[in-house]
């Protein structure tokens, strides 16, 4: 399939929260963009699974993603086991992305500092030659953390002031989670549309206002930056 980038993350609409004006962009840019979804996201609250893969579905549309599955994983279970780990190096071989964005690997949700786990560990395997699954050897060139749940310290934001309200869209498909019929409204993890509205407003402003932007994403790469040319660097110092 050849993808140029793809998103891995535990649940249905964590990488709308994390990445998905990124997403956006770079399929604006014309690359071929992917989301993996570890789990269904089945331990959800509200909704049943028929209606997440409806509203994920719906939302890789607005992101203008070519690619969009699931692992299998059992939600509130993710676990960088050998099987799950061997699955996911056979999408990667399959896939074949140049660049992948993992989940922070310390978090508040166990699903997440797993997913980061699984994902690295995968796309680790999915490059050994002798690996007892299908497909040619492969490993993504480049992983990025997304560090935009957990606040900490990104070594690069990317600029989504023009992709900001199409991004709302792709969250906001979560119907079932963010818009609940008003029967559903009781359960204590609800969170009532102007908080998450402010949060995603929040955050995207403050990571915009590092590079001077209005809304901006962040990402941590373990590697340091390699540059040519000092004297074109963007965001300005003083
Ligand atoms: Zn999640």
């Amino acid at each position: 399939m050849n993808l140029d980038l793809l998103a891995i993350a535990a649940h249905p609409d964590d990488v709308e929260l994390t990445c998905g004006g990124t997403l956006l962009k770079m399929a604006q840019r014309g690359y071929r963009t992917g989301i993996l979804d570890l789990t269904a996201g089945e331990m959800g609250t509200r909704g049943t699974p028929e209606t997440r893969a409806k509203e994920a579905a719906h939302a890789a549309k607005l992101l203008a993603v070519k690619w969009r599955g699931t692992l299998g994983v059992p939600d509130s279970d993710v676990q960088p086991t050998r099987q799950h780990k061997l699955r996911l190096a056979a999408v990667i071989r399959q896939l074949r992305p140049k660049t992948v964005i993992l989940p922070y690997w310390e978090a508040r949700h166990p699903d997440h500092y797993h997913a980061s786990t699984l994902g690295y560990e995968g796309c680790f395997l999915a490059g050994l030659k002798q690996l007892p699954i299908e497909g040619e050897a492969y490993r993504p060139f480049k992983i990025l953390y997304s560090t935009s749940f957990e606040g900490m310290p990104a070594n690069l934001v990317v600029d989504i002031t023009k992709q900001y309200a199409q991004r709302r869209k792709a969250i906001l498909a979560y119907r079932s989670q963010f818009r609940p019929a008003p029967s559903e409204r009781k359960g204590r993890v609800f969170l009532a549309l102007d908080q998450l509205d402010n949060m995603m407003d929040l955050l995207a402003r403050h990571h915009g206002q590092m590079i001077g932007v209005k809304y901006g994403e962040p990402f941590l790469q373990k590697e340091l930056m390699a540059v040519d040319d000092i004297v074109t660097l963007p965001v300005r110092s003083i």
